[in-house]
């Protein structure tokens, strides 16, 4: 089961990899099913919410097996591998890291026995108080010397640590105790649960197969292994599902806080949050940022894929004619295969290339979805000069990300974000553009439909709606240092 280096897969693409979501979910209550195929492709379909290791646990009434590795869906799991994984239910998790390193023992989903049957549990999101929460663990279980080093891990224990009479019980007594992000979904041997913090900051939909049920951290997981979508789980909630059905509860009243930035790039596009599609909320956004930031161009262009529906909007506001001047290498990404020198100087070519044909004597607009550390931009503005650009025009579909996320996004630490040392001018200059514009805050949140109360938009203004750790310091590995420091 465990790939014998147990080593992250590599990001062939250098340094900057722009925003990591951190993670997909997927659930599925289906007797007579083939669930563990369901849910690999339920995870096929998530792939691009983490791409350093995938799981699936599933039950067959009596016993659990789980199956997780590193690397993408399709590297993990053979038809082989899915034919083992034998039940009734499941669930599934791909992932990428914000608490804990990427290694096997992090994998989800996670396993851990209870007093009345075991425990599997996958997560998406990032807890707040995980110190706080591991020093309960440690009340409950002296003897307790983690495995992993996740929040992941820690709620799991929690939840398994209860002197309750049931799963369901335990987690009516963990769930108000977790702090941060968490859309969840987990398992014992007979009934499938699912439960979104009280903030709901990271999605889970609720969809109906002919013979069951499917819970998924997307509605585009739903469509693809043909379950109709019901409606979003609340925040705040938890839902039950086993042969009598799903039983609803609220553990907290809802104050809604979605992530903003699930609408610019997170989501895939044929997904629908709060009752926008993804796609159309984009194209808005492209609309919005060519009234706020016109240019003087022939041509607009996205950086594919996360920046072409907002690049369709641009064009068709502005007038100006929509082309392809950017080819994607849509395989190319995550690979074992340590890049030679040669190949890992070409950097950002091996996922880009420019249509020399069509950028030639142009002035072109590029509409990129953000701006992080700005390694990512530069290098298309060079690539595209090299292309025999004429002018270049970034436009970007979000506002300057200034502020780190701790919700369960990876941007990168404050220092290294572009747009916290410089203003707007002096980023222009440091990727070479001849003009750059960001859509407002403001024409971002009216794209979304949904109002700027219901909102999370911590990353742009530094207003954190869920209190964050004291000391800022502690990152994604904040567990492994406490056990460095022998705590
Ligand atoms: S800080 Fe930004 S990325 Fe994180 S949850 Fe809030 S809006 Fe989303």
């Amino acid at each position: 089961m465990r790939r014998p280096d147990g080593l992250l897969n590599h990001n062939v693409l250098g340094e900057d990899k722009g925003p990591q979501d951190a993670c997909g979910v997927f659930g599925v209550w289906a007797p007579g099913e083939e669930v563990a195929k369901l849910t690999f492709y339920g995870l096929y379909a998530l792939q691009h919410r983490g791409t350093e290791s995938a799981g699936i646990a599933t039950s067959d009434g009596e016993r659990i097996l789980v199956y997780k590795d590193m690397g993408l869906v399709s590297q993990v799991f053979t038809e082989g591998d899915l034919a083992t994984l034998k039940g009734n239910l499941a669930v599934g998790h791909c992932r990428y890291s914000t608490t804990g390193s990427s290694t096997w023992v992090n994998a989800q989903p996670t396993l851990r026995p209870t007093k009345y049957g075991t425990l599997a549990l996958a997560h998406n999101g990032n807890l707040t108080n995980t110190g706080d929460l591991a020093e309960l663990v440690q009340k409950l279980e002296a003897t307790y010397t983690r495995g992993a080093t996740t929040d992941t891990e820690i709620m799991t224990a929690l939840l398994a640590l209860q002197d309750s009479k049931n799963v369901e019980a335990s987690a009516l007594t963990v769930l108000p105790q977790l702090e941060g992000a968490f859309s969840l979904v987990f398992m014992d041997e007979r009934t499938l649960y699912a439960a979104r913090d009280r903030h709901g900051v990271r999605p889970l939909v609720l969809g109906k197969l002919e013979t069951g049920w499917v819970v998924a951290s997307e509605s585009a997981a739903l469509d693809i292994v043909g379950a109709a979508f019901v409606r979003e789980i609340e925040p705040g909630e938890l839902i039950c599902i086993d042969a009598n059905g799903v039983r609803s509860q609220h553990w907290a009243d809802a104050q809604p806080k979605g992530c903003l930035f699930e609408y610019v790039y997170l989501a895939r596009p044929d997904t629908t949050i709060a009752g926008s599609g993804i796609h159309k909320t984009r194209v808005a956004i492209g609309a919005q940022l060519a009234r706020e930031h016109p240019a003087e161009a022939d041509l607009v262009i996205p950086v594919p894929e996360s920046g072409t529906p907002a690049a369709i909007g641009y064009a068709k506001e502005s007038g100006i004619p929509y082309g392809m001047g950017l080819v994607k290498n849509s395989y190319v990404g995550r690979t074992f295969i340590q890049p030679s020198q040669t190949i890992r100087q070409l950097g950002i070519r091996l996922k880009l290339n420019p249509l020399r044909e069509i950028i030639e004597g142009k002035r072109i607009v590029v509409v990129d979805d953000s701006i992080v550390r700005g390694n990512t931009q530069r290098a298309i503005v060079r690539m595209l000069r090299e292309a025999g650009a004429r002018e270049i025009h970034v436009r970007i579909s979000s506002p300057p990300v200034k502020w780190p996320c701790y919700y369960g996004i990876d941007f990168a630490s404050r220092a290294e974000l572009i747009a916290n040392g410089l203003d707007v001018q002096e980023i222009r200059r440091s990727i070479g553009a001849d003009s750059l514009g960001y859509v407002s805050l403001e024409g971002l949140i009216a794209a979304t439909e949904v109002s700027s109360e219901k909102l999370c938009s911590a990353c742009f203004t530094g207003e954190y709606p869920i209190r964050i750790p004291e000391d800022l310091s502690e990152g994604k590995m904040r567990l492994e240092i406490t056990e460095a420091h022998g705590h």
